[in-house]
């Protein structure tokens, strides 16, 4: 592992961001200089999903813009409480998929282990909003259902970690994790889904770095950015360090209405992300979880921008277009 030095990355700890993270619309409405009449709304809707993001990350934004992109992934608004046809708590079939507590098995060869229930931030259109945390985490029993999952189906040899959010645990128990899923033979690979290094770069530790330097497996870390603005300094640099700690870095975004549903702003994404060595694999149709119908971009509208991007970018910078239908064997690719 290459140690760090560069102090872009190192203050405030990433405790303390998560600690001082905004959670009240009330103080993230005064922060930014915005219409105070956005604030009945922003209570309603984060009395059902709380608001919660780091002040780094709102420091990214534009005061005064209600629309700034970076904000409307983070604003409760009234639109959340209004029940749409279609959209639902369990969008993508994730209880039905869960095969013991915590493991999620929907695909051959691969099992998801729902980790932890928190994240550093809290996106309105995530699909797992409503999801049964208290209930169907692996943590509740210190991962040994999941752990006796994993050993008694040697199918599986991809081992995901997923939530919530993987790095919101410290990194004394991701190590015991870690350790843990070494001593099962068939596991090869480990892959972790996470959006902290974007929202708080400073959790990418060194004792961190360490132990994706230290494990047997093959390491892919995928990110999850929405939008170049999102890629600061201190963001890309962590991401540096994870490549050089052997990592193998992938970005998956959802296409969101107002937010990345432009060309300009899919091409600014793809191309901020390779030069920070991130390859853009996936980019998620919206899935139809319920609070969310107002994110949602049009299967035509989609198939058209993907369209002009296919003709504006390099195929290897092209991420793919898909969706998540329950049941399916994968992600099911949007066809043009
Ligand atoms: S970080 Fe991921 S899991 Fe957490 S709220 Fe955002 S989309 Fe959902």
């Amino acid at each position: 592992m290459i140690p760090r030095t560069d102090g872009l990355c190192q203050t405030p700890s990433w405790n303390e961001a998560i600690a001082n993270a905004f959670t009240s619309p009330e103080e993230l409405i005064d922060y930014l200089e915005l219409d105070k009449s956005l604030l009945p709304a922003a209570r309603a809707a984060a009395s059902q999903f709380g608001l919660r993001v780091p002040r780094a990350y709102v420091d990214c934004m534009e005061k005064g813009n209600a629309q700034d992109p970076l904000l409307l992934q983070v604003l409760p608004l009234g639109a959340e409480l209004e029940l749409q046809p279609g959209f639902s708590v369990d969008p993508v079939g994730d209880l039905a998929a869960t095969s013991a507590t915590g493991v999620l098995h929907k695909y051959h060869g691969r099992a998801l282990l729902i980790t932890t229930g928190a994240c550093a931030v809290n996106c309105r259109y995530c699909f797992r909003r409503h999801f049964p945390y208290q209930e169907s985490s692996a943590y509740l029993d210190h991962w040994q259902s999941a752990l006796d999952y994993l050993r008694s189906n040697s199918s599986i040899n991809e081992v995901i970690l997923s939530g919530g959010d993987p790095l919101m645990i410290a990194d004394s128990r991701l190590a015991e994790l870690f350790r843990a899923l070494e001593a099962i033979p068939h596991l090869t690979r480990l892959r972790i889904h996470t959006r902290m290094p974007v929202i708080v770069p400073q959790r990418v530790t060194d004792d961190l770095l360490g132990e994706l330097d230290r494990v047997r497996f093959r390491v892919t870390v995928v990110v999850h950015c929405n939008h170049a603005r999102e890629l600061t300094a201190a963001v890309c640099c962590v991401l540096q360090q994870l490549r050089e700690s052997g990592v193998t870095l992938f970005n998956q975004s959802v296409l969101l209405k107002g937010i990345n549903n432009d060309l300009k702003t899919q091409v600014e994404l793809c191309e901020s992300l390779f030069e920070a060595q991130v390859i853009p694999y996936y980019l998620h149709l919206l899935d139809s979880v319920q609070g969310a119908a107002h994110f949602d971009v049009s299967r035509e509208e989609a198939q058209l921008l993907y369209q002009q991007l296919l003709q504006q970018l390099p195929g290897y910078l092209v991420p793919k277009l898909v969706y998540e239908q329950s049941g399916e064997i994968s992600k099911t690719p949007l066809t043009l």
